[in-house]
């Protein structure tokens, strides 16, 4: 394995029983770059990251984390990673100091205990309150302080800023920002389309336990897609707009104001046009949100 690669695997395979929950996924993420992983519920998200960490075996391909595949030494993987669950259990009998003091030991007491109060006051969280007082929120915010407060080489978080309000949000994607400054890789799951698009360098998108794409979140913003909505003087034969190449009719008003969508280049849509009178022309074009949607759907 190349050693600047943090993750790999190829052909993952997981299945819950009968369920085929993974069905060979690939994936690469090098060493110091953001990655965001992004899926609708049930995609396999979480069921990818815990075969990472073999917290869950997978059913077959390979995975490599950090160089070690974590089925042979789970322990050095998990040892060398900052890692959060979608769903955290926390023990309700300790305080959130206690909690943290607690992780910090099982570590060898890497952490800087003036780090680890940085990280909790960046959260606005209380670590003198018990656990079981917390809300979900403040919970949620143990759980990302335990993750980062060694400054582990590799953070893998399920979907870290679940939960949390915007500002919170902002503030733990500064940290996961501040990290990959240090030199970690950081991999983290979400649904949320603009907080991948913020922060990450390259996105995988997975759905039905097959990943779609790997991309630059720019890239795949600036795909040749573009709405335009136009308007005639008079009245046109809009199945001529429609028999271009590319070209969508979305919605239209007596072929007077015709609203489309084109992929591809804009030219013979322009060329087509000139033949007419237009009185109207606008183009718009869709947000990576919706070009992550349209993703999701088909
Ligand atoms: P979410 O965003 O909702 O957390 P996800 O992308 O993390 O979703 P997974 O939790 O990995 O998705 O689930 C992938 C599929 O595997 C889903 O269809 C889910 O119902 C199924 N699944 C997950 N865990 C189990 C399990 N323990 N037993 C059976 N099926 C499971």
């Amino acid at each position: 394995m190349a050693n600047n690669v943090a993750i790999r695997t190829q052909g993952l395979v997981k299945f819950y029983g009968d369920f085929k929950a993974l069905h060979g996924v690939d994936l690469d993420v090098q060493q110091g770059e953001i990655f965001g992983f992004l899926g609708p519920n049930g995609a396999g998200k979480t069921t990818t990251i815990r075969c990472l960490l073999d917290l869950i075996h997978r059913s077959g391909g390979e995975v490599s984390v950090l160089g070690i595949d974590p089925q042979d030494d789970p322990e050095a993987v998990q040892a060398r990673v900052g890692y959060m669950p979608g769903e955290l259990h926390l023990d309700e009998s300790l305080t959130a100091e206690g909690l943290l003091r607690y992780f910090n030991a099982l570590r060898g007491k890497r952490a800087d205990w003036s780090y680890i109060s940085e990280l909790a006051e960046r959260l606005s969280l209380d670590i003198k309150r018990p656990i079981r007082n917390l809300s979900h929120g403040n919970k949620q915010k143990v759980g990302i302080v335990q993750t980062l407060m060694h400054k582990p080489e590799l953070v893998i978080m399920d979907e870290p800023t679940q939960g949390l309000d915007p500002l919170v949000q902002q503030e733990v994607l500064r940290m996961l920002k501040e990290q990959q400054a240090e030199g970690a890789t950081v991999f983290f799951s979400s649904h949320i389309m603009s907080e991948v698009e913020s922060i990450a360098e390259r996105v995988g998108i997975i759905r039905g336990g097959r990943m779609v794409e790997v991309a630059d979140p720019r890239t795949l913003g600036a795909r040749g897609l573009h709405r335009a909505r136009v308007r005639f003087i008079d009245s046109v034969d809009v199945s001529k707009l429609s028999r271009l190449k590319g070209v969508e009719i979305l919605s239209q008003d007596n072929g007077q104001e015709v609203y489309l969508e084109l992929e591809g280049e804009i030219d013979p849509l322009i060329k087509e046009l000139a033949k007419y009178k237009v009185s109207g022309f606008e183009t718009e074009r869709p947000s990576l949100e919706e070009v992550f949607l349209a993703y999701y759907e088909n």
